[in-house]
């Protein structure tokens, strides 16, 4: 092919990948996503550059042009979501280079339109918030009759991220928002089986302003906030668990700040309305935070290192302290725990095991235990029943009788990923167990120490 025919075919390969109406459009419509919370839907427009659009909201129809628009034929003409905020999104072209997208609604609702930048790979977006302002009140009483009505010690577990904010995530795709969800579940329901009142402040995969996270915390009065993450580094070998609390002197660390910093980007890659962010000028400052609250967190801070360290390597042996967003309770004590790193390979996959996640999740609660002892109403059996969590068993609690090693002779074509899969342990405590240095080097015949399975 000889240079101009190159360039002619390269040309017309452009042409074939842009839609005839966008080519005269300098704005594609990317795509379209949304998420459900309790109390709204949030769609998310993701644009190629940011966009010029018109919105009107009339009899339960919201109409959004954009101008100087195009959408490529990949994406769809409507969607049907069903959901309490939205019932269907509707796109169509119309004359002069414009594009119509139109949101069905449920009665009663409040909408919300902002633009967001472009931030880390997030494209430019136009977010419409979709509130369901009677779920709102709804919940945010029933959340204030919990502080009313009972006696028993009140825990908070946040998950962080969530929706279009994923947080870290792991080589394998393992999506932090994902995985501190269902550890926070898993908490929640092991404390509410320990006679503790336990809540999340987030239920499924949607976003929740840290301002939010704050005023959920605070209508259930909670005597102990636990705001869950996992870490990430560049460096594949970054490994182990850390706990933070928020200090009145700013970092410990210049690792503990740069953290803070990464995790505070939330509500910016996220996107909140104006006048929701949980910013600066936010009246809840540092100077507020009460020398008794700063106490008792570091307290049940370093108790939950304790315990963390029964499971997994531990990065610092003290509670370190940053400015969190979400931390700024002051008067109630809070920690924020990065649990192991979703960057590292080896700690991905033990973040993926669910009874790995449910060892972490007991780890916490035994803190929370010793922090708070058992109410009496425990002993008393009135306990609410929720979903059992069995405690897997692992290497470090060998002091158990359910725990004492049993042997193993490996078989031909065995690995130890697969033996660990079969005894529902992992292979870093095959390794350590049998003091091996390399997962590869078994061989048929050889007599290894592993945990019997749990029943
Ligand atoms: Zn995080």
């Amino acid at each position: 092919m000889t240079r101009a025919s190159k360039i002619a075919f390269f040309i017309g390969l452009l042409y074939l990948n842009i839609p005839f109406s966008s080519a005269f459009c300098s704005i594609d419509i990317l795509s379209i996503r949304w998420w459900t919370a309790p109390d709204y839907t949030r769609v998310v427009i993701d644009t190629s550059e940011r966009a010029q659009y018109e919105a009107k909201d009339s009899n339960r129809k919201l109409t959004i042009d954009f101008k100087n628009t195009a959408f490529p034929a990949t994406i769809p003409h409507q969607y049907i979501l069903n959901k309490p905020a939205v019932k269907k999104i509707f796109l169509c072209p119309l004359p002069g280079d414009k594009v119509r997208v139109e949101l069905w609604l449920s009665k009663n609702v409040k909408v919300k339109i902002f633009t967001l930048q472009r931030v880390l790979n997030k494209p430019h977006r136009v977010v419409i918030d979709v509130r369901l302002p009677e779920i709102e009140k709804k919940e945010s009483q029933e959340r204030k009759q919990v502080q009313i009505s009972e006696k028993k010690k009140i825990i908070v577990i946040d998950p962080g991220h969530g929706g279009e904010d994923p947080g870290a995530i792991g080589r394998r795709g393992t999506k932090e928002k994902n995985v501190v969800l269902k550890i926070a579940k898993d908490l929640r329901d092991i404390l509410i089986n320990r006679g503790y009142q336990a809540f999340l402040t987030r239920k499924g995969d949607y976003y929740v302003s840290f301002k939010k996270r704050l005023k959920i915390a605070k209508e259930y009065g909670a005597n102990l906030f636990i705001s869950l993450h996992t870490d990430a580094y560049r460096s594949r070998g970054a490994r182990g668990s850390s706990v933070y609390c928020l200090s009145t002197r700013g970092a410990s660390s210049e690792a503990a700040r740069l953290l803070a910093r990464n995790e505070n980007l939330s509500d910016v890659i996220a996107g909140v309305p104006n006048g929701q962010n949980n910013g600066e000028s936010d009246p809840i400052t540092l100077n507020m935070l009460q020398t008794e609250t700063y106490n008792l967190s570091k307290s049940v801070g370093s108790i939950v290192l304790k315990d963390l360290k029964k499971i997994n390597h531990i990065k610092y042996s003290k509670v370190h302290e940053a400015p969190f967003r979400v931390l700024k309770l002051p008067d109630t004590p809070s920690i924020l725990i990065e649990v192991a790193y979703i960057s590292n390979p080896h700690e991905e996959l033990l973040l993926r095991k669910s009874s790995y996640r449910k060892e972490v999740a007991w780890a916490i609660a035994s803190s929370v235990q010793e922090f708070f002892p058992l109410p009496s109403s425990f002993a008393k059996g009135e306990v609410r029943e929720v979903r059992k969590i069995k405690r897997p068993v692992f290497a470090s609690h060998a002091s158990t009788p359910a725990s004492v090693p049993a042997t193993y002779v490996v078989k031909r074509g065995d690995n130890l990923e697969r033996i660990a899969k079969r005894h529902n342990t992992t292979i870093k405590n095959l390794q350590e167990l049998n003091h091996l240095k390399s997962r590869n080097r078994i061989y048929a015949g050889q007599k290894l120490r592993v945990l019997p399975a749990v029943a």
